[in-house]
């Protein structure tokens, strides 16, 4: 079945008991048990519950998987999948990763005898020369946050099943829309329901998605021991969020192509990261690998961090904001606040430099948001005159305070 119908119905028939067309909020922690171990399939909702199933299967058929499980959060998600590592273990991972993906790796899994090698994200042999015989898992994001580079999934899916590796895909950025790592030989997709699945800035949560049974029944034995479970309403707004998706996806992928080639002409600009540019040094990869470029783009401003300052002051349609992948556009700057906690000498080698900007396009009017991008960019100009003026006036009052002395 075609994806958008999967969207609206997976995991969703009308409810046997009333016909209710949409799945109900089961707002229950317990269910009522026939008579000793006889019960309709649910005990306790850490356990299950049926609006969590109804997410869990709807993702699950979306990322073409045999298994799902929602999490409260996408880190709840992630620290469930890492629950299957071992004290001695060790895992390679992308350099560009989510800030809090790196956090855990380093404050939680480290401590606990997890070794993790970086290597830059989009270098296939890179993750190659890092395999050691203790190597277990194989960590990777694309495209990558904020610069949007790509990993090859295809190459390292082969790499993983060359040394006995599992593939472990963030797929938040492109979403199964655009791409599904379970195809291309991931074995694990973890998401941040948080962002494009929901889609609507108002629920955290996240998921794991997978077809291999054995990584299946450790994930689950950990999402009941652990209990990172979302509760009813929010699985519940998430089911509904999920429907709209590829039509969400189609307008935020048409609307940050439009912004892409804006910025790319302006004179302000000196960089634009987007996957759909032929400028892009991941173009070709992201046309083989995903089926659209996705709603992120992120530039680099020829100026200073003032002048992102000044631009992130006179957006009105742009908010400025963390998160990413609602229906509202949102603008970000890197260095200061989703990387802010990356060392500057390691984030400049990166590439997130002060002047960078990543915006999170969302599915206004595209017109409008140029329009808006435009004025907030014209502000940056004026300031500058605005400064170098100021300047000269500060100055020949220097030189005139001077002359009297
Ligand atoms: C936001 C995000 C996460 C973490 O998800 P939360 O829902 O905030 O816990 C993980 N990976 C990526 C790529 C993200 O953007």
């Amino acid at each position: 079945m075609d994806f958008s119908t999967r969207a609206i119905h997976a995991g969703q028939p009308a409810d046997p008991g009333t016909g209710a067309t949409i799945t109900p909020i089961f707002q229950t922690s317990t269910y009522t048990q026939q008579g000793l171990g006889e019960n309709k399939g649910y005990e306790y909702s850490r356990t299950g519950n049926p609006t969590r199933a109804a997410l869990e299967t709807c993702l699950a058929s979306l990322e073409n998987a045999t298994h799902g499980l929602a999490f409260a959060s996408g880190m709840a998600a992630i620290s469930a999948v890492m629950s299957v590592l071992r004290p001695g273990d060790h895992v390679i991972a992308g350099d560009d990763l989510y800030g809090g993906t790196y956090r855990i790796f380093e404050r939680v899994m480290r401590p606990m005898g997890v070794r993790i090698s970086y290597v830059t994200a989009r270098e296939v042999d890179e993750y190659a020369r890092a395999v050691t015989p203790k190597t277990r898992m194989i960590w990777a994001e694309t495209p990558t946050n904020p610069l949007l580079s790509l990993v090859d999934i295809a190459a390292l899916g082969e790499l993983a099943r060359a040394r006995g590796l599992t593939l472990v895909v963030d797929n938040t950025f492109a979403t199964p829309y655009l791409q599904t790592p379970l195809d291309l030989g991931a074995h694990i997709v973890v998401h941040s329901t948080t962002k494009y699945i929901n889609g609507h800035s108002d629920v955290v949560g996240g998921a794991v998605l997978t077809s291999d049974d054995a990584l299946y029944d450790a994930i689950k034995f950990y999402q009941n021991a652990a209990g990172g479970v979302p509760g009813a309403f929010d699985a519940w707004l998430t089911l509904r969020g999920v429907k709209t998706l590829a039509a969400r996806m189609r307008q935020h992928e048409e609307n940050a192509g439009r912004i892409a080639s804006f910025l790319e002409g302006h004179a302000l600009v000196r960089h634009v990261y987007y996957p759909g540019l032929s400028s892009h040094p991941d173009h070709a990869l992201a046309k083989r690998q995903m089926r659209g470029f996705g709603g992120m783009v992120s530039f680099a401003f020829d100026g200073e961090r003032e002048d992102v300052d000044t631009f992130v002051r006179g957006l009105r349609i742009f908010a400025l904001a963390e998160s990413l992948g609602g229906v509202e556009s949102l603008c970000c700057h890197p260095a200061s606040m989703t990387h802010g906690s990356i060392p500057r000498e390691e984030r400049e080698k990166r590439g997130i430099t002060d002047t960078l900007v990543r915006l999170s396009v969302g599915i206004e009017g595209v017109d409008d948001l140029i329009a808006d991008l435009s004025q907030a960019l014209d502000t940056v100009t004026s300031s500058r005159h605005g400064r170098s003026n100021g300047g000269r006036a500060k100055a020949t009052a220097r030189a005139a305070t001077k002359s009297r002395r």
